[in-house]
């Protein structure tokens, strides 16, 4: 424990510290630090554990340690690059290469034959047995004592060095407040679930004393970590649902829930609603009556049948002579709303709006004059809608498509445009979310679930195929279109800007072209032009087209009920969730359909095992809840979509089990100590402005 400074306010600036001037503070600044509290959680990302000298017999590879010798021999070479190497041996007879291929001339001085030096770091199996590359190293002259807690590595600030940054950390900790000022969470609830106190949490994770479990630490699974987890998930959780508050307290004109227009729709539907859809939609029509803003996230497999009923709630707010607004993540899929809403909606007399990116000059006035005027009473479009500029004469919902695309403050961004009321919300996503997780990063929205599928459907048929076998499949293809099939292939690179994808979804479809002849074949990529793109759709809607090469811009919401085939290639560099979100567009009509993955062998285990759950099952939440369990939350929801990113020390799939005691507790705390909950968000997510600026 460092010599006690007097301990100051969590939101001392940083400039208190010695050494900390306008240059460094202006550093410090850009990563977020600018309060003592700030450093105190700035945590270390992982440990190196200098307490102790390992021999070097001893010595394993891959496992980092620190060891002690004499120098031996020194070579400088320059075969390839330069390259410094030296041989280093101790007491116990075992050798140990150090290599460096960056040096100054003053470190080989330093090397002198015969020199003592420790030197930490991982070794590998070199040339000549273990070696360490880059070490990080000190040529010792007299006695130097041991490290006497293990070395925290803090993640990198640009322009400040790990040892100016520790210096900057010790002084802060040296002015952190004894327990009972710092303390937030109840005593009991830390006792119940055996975790230290925050003051007790935050120095162990700076200074871990040399006994420390250096394994957990390193995991993340330290008691200490497991507090600071806890109260950083509840920080979120608290902000989340202080700000669902703070909307619904500010109230909103309530709908009459006249359902004449949604009646006239549902008659003239080809189809009867699902029994979840009925249920969905009745839940929204409750919401929507109350006199306080809907917040409410559907979730929905590919293909269950969202959009008609996010139609019939935009049907409500018509029918109150108001307007709603539906916005979509990419263009092709604000298009296809866009037909789908004119289809049903505008032989019932009304008007539905398009305002993308794409659409301007005069058009783009007009659209703007009709959704001010209220001539519009459907506005559909991209995050165009949310730009400045676009004013709705009285706007009643607003309907987000497919959430994970959006930030959290893009969605906020569209309540602002409710002029005097706040619009009502309603959050559609495909991406199927276990629900302890849905609790967390949806704790500002109701969560409803259309968990039934249109009847007729068969289910997809997947197999795994390797790369080679393509000509069977081209054969494949050819059968289908016989038929009157039609058929997707799907192009992807992982990892390569849009144009190399569309060179080589171009050289893709040449060569498919050329193979099959007898079947029309045409292309879509994120590269073409709007009208390019909709008119190679609406003929692949229309049948004219008998096989589609498309990029991963069909991924959401395109829908083609006789497209029953559909190949991606490179399936193998795809997640879960995403390889589901494509395969959802066959099986959408009543033909047995199947989605063949070809992939590059050899596969990877993770990858092998990505493809096996998609030929094991199509339910969406199965496959959700294995993406998690494959490739953590931050994967799964998208990265900036929640600012659950942004945690610092808690992981969601690590930290799980910590969720239903968050939760209790975020219950409690707003009923009961709302002033407590608000330091902890404080604390954690830096004041209201995060969030409810947005
Ligand atoms: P998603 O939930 O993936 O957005 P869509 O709303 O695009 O699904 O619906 C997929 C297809 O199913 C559309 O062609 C739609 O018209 C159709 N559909 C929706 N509801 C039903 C239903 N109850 N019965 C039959 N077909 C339906
Ligand atoms: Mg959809």
């Amino acid at each position: 424990m460092p010599a006690a400074a007097s301990p100051a306010r969590a939101d001392t600036r940083l400039s208190v510290l010695t050494g900390v001037g306008p240059a460094l503070r202006e550093k410090l600044a850009a990563r977020g630090l600018s309060t003592l509290q700030d450093l105190w959680l700035h945590l270390p990302r992982s440990y190196e554990d200098r307490t102790a000298v390992t021999p070097i017999r001893l010595l394993q590879p891959g496992v980092a340690a620190q060891v002690e010798g004499r120098v031996e021999a020194v070579e400088r070479g320059f075969r390839y690059r330069p390259m410094l190497r030296v041989a280093l041996s101790d007491e116990g007879r075992g050798t140990l290469v150090l290599r460096f291929f960056h040096f100054r001339a003053a470190q080989v001085a330093q090397f002198a034959v015969g020199a003592r030096v420790r030197a930490y770091g991982t070794p590998r199996p070199g040339q000549f047995g273990l070696e360490i590359v880059h070490p990080s190293y000190q040529v010792l002259g007299g006695e130097v004592a041991l490290g006497e807690t293990l070395d925290p590595v803090y993640p990198a600030i640009e322009g400040i060095g790990p040892a100016s940054l520790r210096k900057l950390v010790l002084q802060a900790l040296q002015r952190l407040p004894d327990e009972a000022t710092l303390e937030l969470l109840p005593q009991a609830l830390r006792r119940a679930l055996h975790l230290p106190s925050l003051r007790e949490a935050i120095l162990t994770l700076h200074m871990p004393p040399r006994d420390a479990d250096v394994a957990a630490l390193q995991s993340g699974l330290h008691p200490a970590q497991r507090r600071l987890a806890l109260e950083e998930l509840l920080a979120h959780q608290l902000g989340l649902r202080r700000q669902r508050l703070a909307l619904q307290a500010e109230g909103t004109r309530a709908l009459r829930g006249d359902e004449k227009l949604v009646a006239k729709l549902k008659k003239s539907l080809p189809f009867a609603l699902t029994k979840a859809q009925a249920r969905v939609y009745a839940q929204l029509r409750e919401d929507l009556r109350q006199p306080r803003p809907m917040l409410r996230l559907v979730q929905g497999d590919v293909g269950s049948g969202k959009t008609v009923v996010a139609a019939m709630a935009a049907l409500l707010a018509v029918a109150d002579g108001r307007q709603a607004a539906l916005m979509a993540p990419t263009e092709l899929l604000a298009e296809q709303h866009l037909n789908n809403l004119r289809g049903w909606l505008e032989p019932l007399g009304l008007r539905v709006c398009w305002l993308a990116g794409k659409v301007t000059g005069k058009a783009r006035a007009q659209a703007l004059q009709d959704v001010a005027s209220g001539a519009a009473q459907v506005v559909v479009g991209t995050h165009a809608l949310m730009q400045e500029g676009v004013d709705f004469h009285d706007l009643a919902l607003a309907i987000v498509d497919e959430q994970h695309r959006f930030g959290v403050h893009q969605r906020l961004a569209l309540r602002d445009k409710g002029k005097g009321s706040v619009p009502h919300q309603l959050v559609m996503t495909a991406t199927p979310i276990p629900r302890t997780l849905a609790m967390s990063a949806y704790a500002d929205l109701d969560v409803s679930a259309i968990d039934e599928l249109p009847p007729g459907r068969t289910p997809v048929t997947t197999i795994a195929l390797a790369a080679e076998r393509r000509p069977e499949l081209v054969e494949r293809i050819r059968a289908a279109c016989a038929e009157g099939r039609q058929a997707y292939w799907v192009c992807t690179i992982i990892d390569e800007s849009e144009e190399v994808v569309a060179q080589a979804a171009q050289s893709t479809f040449e060569a498919l072209q050329a193979a099959l002849p007898g079947v029309r074949v045409a292309l879509v990529h994120g590269r073409m032009k709007a009208a390019e793109k909709q008119a190679t759709m609406r003929a692949f809607k229309q049948g004219e087209v008998g096989l589609l090469v498309a990029t991963t811009v069909i991924e959401v919401g395109v829908d083609v009920p006789n497209a029953s085939l559909m190949v991606i290639e490179n399936a193998e560099r795809l997640g879960l969730a995403q390889l589901h979100q494509l395969r959802g567009r066959v099986g959408r009509g009543s033909a047995a359909s199947s989605c063949v993955l070809l992939y590059q062998s050899p596969l990877s285990a993770m990858a092998r095992e990505r493809l096996d759950t998609l030929r094991q099952t199509n339910d969406g939440f199965a496959i959700a809840e294995k993406d998690l369990q494959l490739r953590g939350p931050g994967e799964l929801l998208g990265t900036r979509q929640t600012g659950l990113a942004a945690f610092r020390m808690a992981d969601l799939t690590r930290d799980a089990d910590l969720l239903p005691q968050v939760h209790a507790l975020a219950d409690r705390l707003l009923a009961e100590a709302p002033q407590l909950a608000d330091r902890i968000v404080d604390r954690w997510i830096g004041g209201a402005a995060r969030f409810a600026a947005a």
